[in-house]
């Protein structure tokens, strides 16, 4: 859907002096001839050069109006939030990023937003929340951790009705695989933190518009709020994105190996991959994301207790065990400890987070390295299991 052709070629090389990589504009603020006579940037949280390559960047790969780059994903997911007034209503996907459902309802809620959550992978269940208050559906596709797929075309073509905005977390996707504004979204955020940069060595965030209305409406907000991404970062940032395309095929390619490797053991209960015939929403996903399903994969134990989990976990050499995903090493978590903590036991199993349910996050090792990490993991999960006396 990108190629690497087209992400590399829609980085400029800088017109000032030929630098084939973006300079780092490390300033504040920028000289001016007379008051209000400048070159196009006059303070650094209004615009930044290097940032503006970022930016731009975005926007060309998912096809939008304007980019925006943020400190955070959350900072990104925050300034789409503002679009919104007291009494506004949100339907979001009930699977949402538990950071994003932390700032709907503990600090949004408490501003009169209100905000339903549903599961969108049937998109008619949006009709029994969505009225004339709704000014944003959220969704996340696939989500974190169980990897439901929903089908943007068929939400858009709900939300245009009631003239809501549809926005879409491509978090997990990347535009390597999904173009959410090409299929009727009007907003699509990232966590830059993953993919985007892809190295695990810095946190950001994007927005990209749609139209230039909602692009000067977001402008706006970036600049009134400031949690703008500094020049350093957005250097990075693009220097990953110049091998997305990349990692994202060599993760994906990776993780539908490992996810297949998965499916024959019998230590695995559930298994969540959506590149997988078995999976729910296979077949949306087949036809949204182009046919390629991305590195993260979850899977649940037999032995469905966190011990299990807590063994497996800290069995594993190349995966290691940390938050966050999509970077070059590979990682694995234990949501229902780390990631999902915060959502109580109910909520969490009733959304598929079972107790020993395991985040993988495919690097960009070699698959039979990977494969055979996770077998040593069985393995030490059958040594640590009490045998049973007859
Ligand atoms: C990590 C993540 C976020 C939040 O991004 P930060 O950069 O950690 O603030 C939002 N959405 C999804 C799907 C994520 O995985």
């Amino acid at each position: 859907m990108c190629s690497t052709t087209e992400i590399l070629h829609s980085i400029p090389v800088d017109p000032l002096t030929g630098s084939i990589s973006v300079p780092v504009y490390q300033t504040s603020t920028f000289v001016q001839e007379a008051p209000g006579v400048n070159k196009g940037f006059d303070y650094a949280r209004s615009n930044n050069p290097t940032r503006k390559v970022l930016e731009d960047l975005m926007a060309k790969l998912e096809n939008g109006h304007s980019g925006f780059a943020f400190a955070t994903g959350l900072a990104a997911i925050d300034s789409v939030i503002k679009l919104l007034s007291a009494g506004d209503e949100i339907v979001a996907v009930d699977d949402i990023y538990g950071g994003a459902y932390r700032l709907f309802t503990h600090v949004y809620e408490k501003l009169g937003i209100k905000i339903h959550y549903v599961d969108t992978t049937d998109a008619e269940n949006i009709l029994e929340y969505i009225n004339d208050k709704t000014r944003l559906v959220w969704i996340e596709s696939p989500t974190n951790p169980t990897l439901k797929v929903s089908d943007i075309r068929k939400i858009a073509n709900i939300t245009k009705c009631f003239n809501a905005l549809l926005v879409v977390d491509n978090t997990f996707a990347s535009p390597v695989l999904q173009k959410p504004l090409e299929l009727g979204a009007d907003i699509v955020i990232h966590s830059g933190t993953k993919y985007l940069a892809g190295h695990s060595d810095l946190v950001a965030g994007l927005v990209v518009t749609k139209t230039e209305e909602l692009s000067e409406r977001i402008k706006f907000i970036q600049n009134a709020s400031g949690g703008i991404l500094g020049p350093w970062d957005c250097f990075l940032t693009i220097r990953g994105i110049e091998t997305l395309g990349l990692r994202v095929e060599k993760q994906s390619a990776t993780a539908l190996k490992v996810a297949q490797y998965l499916s024959h053991r019998p230590e695995v209960d559930q298994l969540y991959y959506p590149g997988l015939p078995s999976h729910k929403n296979h077949k949306v996903a087949k036809k949204q994301q182009n046919g390629v399903y991305g590195g993260i994969i979850s899977f649940s134990l037999i032995d469905d207790t966190q011990d299990a989990a807590v063994s497996f976990v800290t069995n594993t050499k190349y995966f290691k065990l940390a938050e966050s995903l999509g970077g070059v090493k590979s990682l694995l978590c234990h949501p229902a400890q780390m990631t999902h903590a915060s959502v109580p036991r109910e909520k969490r199993l009733s959304s598929g987070v079972q107790d020993s349910l395991i985040r993988l996050s495919c690097g960009i090792e070699d698959a039979e390295h990977l494969i055979a990490d996770l077998e040593n993991a069985f393995r030490a999960l059958k040594k640590s299991k009490p045998v049973v006396a007859v």
